[in-house]
């Protein structure tokens, strides 16, 4: 069963964005029939363009939907206004593919990614009309499933969550749904299957463990209920990053995603040993893709997705061992596509110039580094080993290279700091201000303050967060001394980092506050506009706990809520590494040879890193004497990708053509934004290999003009745009591209532009609009009221700047002088409206019918609007642009 589609075209118009919501996504997979045994919905608990940037979430999905008997289909958190929206309606959650209700599958995945989105995964059960509670749930499914970083402290979710993923999902997530698959054929109970579950490693079942606590009631110990259940779960880790996990056809998102490129994963951990960070240790040992199989992978991926650029994702990609021939070897892949490359965060130690060399072709973002704190004695301490010279090496190279744009990230409240280290930040930024200066031009400093915050399984598990008025004072003390006009200062609020602290650290008994929290209104914590520190004062009170309970410094022999998880690191390991950091002792990177003995030493992938990078060292020296790199890759040609190819460009011009075309706007894009549209088409165009030309600059883009904007939720069969391509011939324009456009876009014409074309914008001076009633109108009144407005010498209508609703900027607009004429269509079913473009200024044709119907903003937005042309006027003749 799918929800009523009606009802939902009726709620789109009237919400922001309504891209999020509608699915058809190139690459989606949808699979009906009953081949289909098992339907898994994967749910990000954040809106569709966070959740559609998470590269876990692109691997789930192709891995389950490989298997004939599963479905896996992607859900998202809607927006405030949707929400809203779909419990007036009585909408439940449903799945983007096939629009089924949330309830109606058979697993419903959570990632937990980030602590504050814990009451959304209550408020999406809540959505979904799934009971809360795992008690509460009856029949055999749904069962409700939760993975990803923050699984490895359960506790806070136990209550709402059936089974736990421990550590990577891969291969585990596979084994539950087989469970599933036989569950379901062979009618297990519920209780049955999760007692079956339990036995699987790596699987967490919370009901099936109790929690001792002390008479003052904080956590002694955590054990299993019934024999046979582990007392110990331990985490699933995949010995390799197998080619198999990685699709070929990512999912491309419909709107604008928060990381809107090809992701591709080339290596999972990290092992520098960072003593806050936690996705160091979760994620041991580090395994890396080989770099053949990556530049294969992205090459094929790119093909199906058209994407203007590729991002090199791991925790540090600085650290992969192949990048400089990882990047030799994909550079004539991405110059003849033309596709940037993006990297996370650098290491200053390891920004060299050859690194820099491939990187600068996207100085939009600016460079990030991570200091994180001020002093090299602090950073002793948190291990992060880089000096104050490195990065101002690293620093001045980038701006010698061109970057204008730095970010800087810097945590404060970190254990031991002072407030010399308080200054070091300062005098470091000063630094890098002086630095600017010196290379000249309009060099910005952004620089970004995280309160410490810390997490479970690291060194820093035991130590006290700062309450929010000691870390405001820490910020002053930042904010009085960082006046530099080219420095930008942000900071995460210290309230935030609190609620983060208690949901990081938590108990069961944090369930209850969590959900007292979502009961009082807290949704969407994440994001500042709705982030709510008071709900989560009140809702602690009502549970007679407090955030001190939760962020105080723990005893090293203390009980630990999240002891019974194992990553396989030990406890000994993590206490040793606490002890060297209040030293200030620094810990070498495993990687290099020396095993640090964490505790995973025993891990098949921990021998061969050990083994390999004793060998490694003596090959290296045969390899590089032979010309060749050790992984047969090429070797590293700096200057091949960058600033120098648009050198050879000017040198030799291609023979360029001008083409028009004119398309349209069908159903399944009507929801989709002019600039989304716009990205779409330019995709369409790399994926069927059309050559398209470029501007020149640091930032080359598409020459592709467009024609007037078409307004969200209209649909139209007039749509315009000029495109330049570097050949004459170029063929069939339009039966190359038709097979390569998303649904809703119809290529309807096309036509080869001589001389040099004035640009659409400029022409276009008529737009013409057919807009049919939800309800047909009483054609006399209708034909009074259109007298009425025609009359009228001005009709003034409040401009809001935005449709987003988080964004509203309101002004007067005239819009009477560019309403050339309407008439009725169909007694009383719709109207006729031609209006005129003076200077590139129209009227909206929302704003026209608002006002000529004398109708509420909501009900216009439900009327049926087409947009049937646009034209040049050429005394009393109206010309397509396709005529002129
Ligand atoms: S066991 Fe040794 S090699 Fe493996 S991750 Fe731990 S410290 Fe590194």
């Amino acid at each position: 069963m799918t929800i009523d589609r009606r009802k939902l075209e009726r709620i789109l118009p009237l919400v922001a964005k309504p891209g999020r919501y509608i699915g058809g996504e190139l690459n989606s997979v949808i699979k009906e029939g009953p081949a289909v045994d098992v339907r898994v919905a994967l749910v990000f608990p954040d809106l569709y363009e966070l959740g559609m940037s998470y590269l876990g979430y692109q691997i789930l999905y192709h891995i389950l939907n490989r298997e004939e008997w599963i479905a896996a289909e992607r859900v998202y958190a809607p927006w405030v206004d949707m929400e809203r929206w779909m419990r007036l309606e009585g909408i439940p959650l449903y799945s983007l593919e096939t629009k089924r209700p949330l309830a109606e599958f058979e697993v419903v995945g959570f990632t937990l990614q980030y602590e504050l989105h814990y009451t959304n995964i209550l408020n999406l059960l809540d959505l979904a009309g799934i009971p809360l509670r795992s008690s509460e749930r009856r029949g055999l499914f749904p069962l409700v499933v939760a993975g990803g970083p923050n699984a490895f402290n359960p506790e806070p979710l136990a209550p709402f969550i059936d089974v736990f993923l421990i550590g990577d999902a891969e291969e585990s997530f596979l084994e539950v749904l087989r469970l599933v698959r036989i569950a379901k054929h062979e009618e297990y109970s519920r209780d049955a299957l999760l007692k079956e579950l339990a036995s699987l490693r790596g699987v967490y079942v919370p009901s099936l463990y109790a929690e001792i606590r002390d008479p003052d009631g904080r956590f002694q110990s955590l054990g299993p209920l019934e024999v046979g259940v582990p007392s110990i779960i331990e985490a699933r880790q995949v010995t390799r990053l197998r080619a198999e996990y990685y699709s070929p056809r990512p999912l491309v998102p419909l709107i604008e995603a928060t990381h809107d490129r090809l992701s591709v994963e080339i290596m999972r951990g990290c092992t520098r040993g960072c003593r806050f960070c936690n996705a160091g240790i979760l994620y041991r040992p580090v395994r890396e893709r080989p770099a053949p199989e990556v530049v294969e992978h992205i090459r094929q991926a790119l093909d199906n997705t058209g994407h203007e650029e590729v991002s090199l994702v791991s925790l540090s990609t600085s650290d992969y061992s192949q990048l400089p021939q990882l990047l030799a070897s994909l550079s004539p892949c991405l110059e003849q596509r033309m596709v940037n490359l993006s990297f996370p965060s650098m290491r200053p130690e390891t920004f060299t110039p050859e690194i820099a060399s491939y990187a600068r072709n996207v100085r939009k973002s600016g460079l990030t580094f991570a200091p994180e704190a001020g002093t090299e004695r602090l950073r002793a301490v948190i291990n992060k080993m880089n000096t104050n010279e490195d990065l101002l090496r690293a620093i001045d190279l980038a701006f010698r290279e061109g970057w204008d744009l730095v970010k800087l990230y810097f945590m404060i409240g970190l254990p031991t700091e002072t407030e010399e280290d308080l200054q070091g930040i300062v005098d470091l930024i000063g630094e890098v201000v002086r630095l600017g200066k010196r290379h000249g031009g309009d060099r910005r400093i952004h620089v970004s303050v995280s309160p410490f915050v810390p997490k479970p399984h690291t060194p820093f598990q035991w130590e006290r967060q700062l309450g929010p008025e000691e870390t405001r004072e820490r910020l002053r003390f930042l904010l009085d001394r960082v006046r530099w006009p080219s420095v930008k200062l942000s900071w995460r609020e210290p309230e935030v980092c609190q609620v983060e602290g208690l949901l990081a650290r938590g108990d069961r008994r944090v369930a209850e506050v969590i959900e007292a929290a979502w009961r009082r209104g807290a949704v969407h914590e994440a994001w500042s506009e709705c982030f709510r520190f008071e709900l989560w004062a009140e809702a602690l009170a009502q549970c007679g706990l407090s955030f001190e309970e939760y962020t105080r410094a723990r005893k090293v022999r203390e009980p630990l809520p999240w002891q019974h998880i194992s990553k396989g690191v030990s406890r000994r390991f993590l206490e040793r590494e606490r002890a060297k950091a209040l030293r200030g002792e620094p810990t070498p990177d495993c990687k290099n040879g020396l095993c640090n003995a964490c505790g995973l030493m025993d891990e098949e992938v921990c021998r061969r890193i050990i083994a390999r990078s004793r060998k490694g060292a003596k090959e290296l020296g045969t390899a590089s004497a032979a010309g060749i790199d050790a992984s047969g890759l090429a070797r590293p040609r700096v200057g091949l990708y960058g600033r120098e190819r648009r050198k050879i460009k000017d040198v030799m011009p291609p023979a360029n053509a001008v083409f028009r075309i004119r398309y349209a706007r069908g159903e399944a894009m009507r929801f989709v934004g002019h600039l989304d549209t716009i990205r779409a088409l330019e995709r369409a165009f790399r994926r069927a290999g059309i050559p398209l030309a470029y501007t020149h600059g640091f930032n080359p883009r598409p020459k592709i003009s467009w024609g007037p904007a078409l307004p969200l939720g209209v649909t139209s069969e007039a749509e315009y745009l000029d495109v330049t391509v570097e050949s004459h011939s170029v063929g069939d324009l339009a039966e190359r591209l038709r097979p390569y456009l998303p649904e809703g876009l119809e290529i309807r014409a096309v036509t080869r532009l001589v001389g040099k074309p004035a640009s659409l914008s400029a022409v276009v001076d008529r737009i013409a609009y057919e807009v049919t009633f939800e309800r047909p109108l009483d054609p006399r009144r209708l034909g009074q009221q259109i007298l009425e407005f025609l009359a009228r010498s001005e009709v003034r209508v409040e401009r809001r700047k935005s449709e987003d609703e988080r964004e509203v900027e309101v002004k007067q607009v005239d819009i009477r002088p560019f309403v050339e004429s309407i008439e009725t269509v169909g007694n009383g079913k719709g109207v006729r409206i031609v209006l005129k473009v003076k200077e590139g200024r129209t009227a909206r044709i929302h704003e026209v019918l608002q006002e000529l119907l004398r109708q509420e903003r909501e009900e216009v937005l439900r009327h049926r609007i087409h947009r049937t042309g646009v034209y040049v006027s050429q005394g009393h003749r109206l010309l397509s642009p396709m005529e002129l």
